[in-house]
């Protein structure tokens, strides 16, 4: 058994998985806001636990082989940190770690994907933009962390982005972007959150609709730029925002298809995620079943 944890801005998922990816004793737990308070609740889980091996997803960039977290701007208190020594010295067991979205995209490809195709790329849509790529069915990763597909620009001088830069694709591309866009289009008209823009956009709303119609152009831009340099057979979009893909995969597909490099058109499909959000924790199984094997 692989002990995996998934740490977000707001909460820790935990599990219990297998080497056939098969989930036990899933726990939803509050993020604390102290490196400490933080470390206490993994190692409280990892007492109660049996297992082989850990791993630990993320949300920010870090360094893999050295353990330590280099950039997570939605939870500083792990930045400069080594969760992975830290958690490998109290366990005694091998700890690996990765970011969140690369261990979504290996998730998808080792558990769903790795006996059809050798390269992938994985989104994550929600209150971020992340993503991951499988090259040559491996993940593409190294000192640190790899595929900040969030932060590609998409427009010199556009909205800031929660990394400090501006026109990021994340900007436009997730939920506060959605809402940004529809505020925008609808004439200063409010929406609490997305469920509410797509609800509108379904009864006949029209700024909504085009909010999504929008949002679907700046991801087929985004994953043509992706496509034009990695060239994978799929790209598979994941997290929340992906249920709502009725509104808007239409129009990306086509912006997708217009902007794609001439020679690979044809050679790239898109698809939906699989494991959807269950990807980031069966990442951190084969992550641990991908590091193990090469000891
Ligand atoms: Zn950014």
């Amino acid at each position: 058994m692989f002990l995996c944890f998934d740490i977000g801005g707001t909460n820790i998922k935990s599990c219990l998985t297998n080497a056939s990816g098969v989930c036990a004793d899933k726990a939803v737990t509050p993020t604390p806001n102290s490196y400490t308070e933080l470390m206490n609740v993994l190692t409280g889980i990892a007492e109660n636990a049996e297992f082989e091996a850990c791993a630990v997803a993320v949300p920010g960039t870090c360094a893999p082989k050295s353990g330590e977290t280099i950039f997570a701007p939605n939870l500083p208190c792990i930045n400069g940190k080594n969760i992975k020594n830290d958690l490998q010295n109290t366990t005694r067991k091998p700890v690996f770690i990765e970011n969140d979205a690369n261990l979504a995209a290996l998730g998808e490809y080792y558990f769903v994907e790795k006996n059809n195709i050798s390269s992938m790329v994985f989104l994550t849509i929600g209150t971020g933009l992340g993503g991951g790529a499988v090259l040559n069915g491996e993940l593409l990763t190294s000192d640190i962390s790899l595929f900040e597909a969030g932060h590609i620009n998409i427009e010199p001088d556009g909205r800031p982005c929660g990394c400090g830069k501006k026109g990021c694709l994340e900007a436009y591309v997730n939920t506060s972007g959605i809402l940004e866009t529809y505020h925008m289009l609808s004439a200063h008209g409010h929406a609490d959150n997305v469920n509410m823009v797509y609800s509108a956009s379904k009864t006949g709303d029209k700024a909504a609709a085009l909010t999504f119609e929008v949002f679907g152009g700046y991801l087929g831009i985004g994953m043509a730029s992706l496509a034009n340099i990695l060239v994978p057979e799929k790209i598979k979009i994941g997290g929340g925002i992906s249920e709502m893909s009725d509104a808007f995969l239409g129009h990306t597909l086509k912006v997708f298809a217009k902007n794609i490099y001439p020679a690979y058109r044809n050679r790239v499909s898109i698809e939906l995620s699989t494991l959807k959000n269950s990807a980031g924790l069966k990442g951190c199984a084969a992550l641990c079943l991908t590091q193990l094997s090469k000891n």
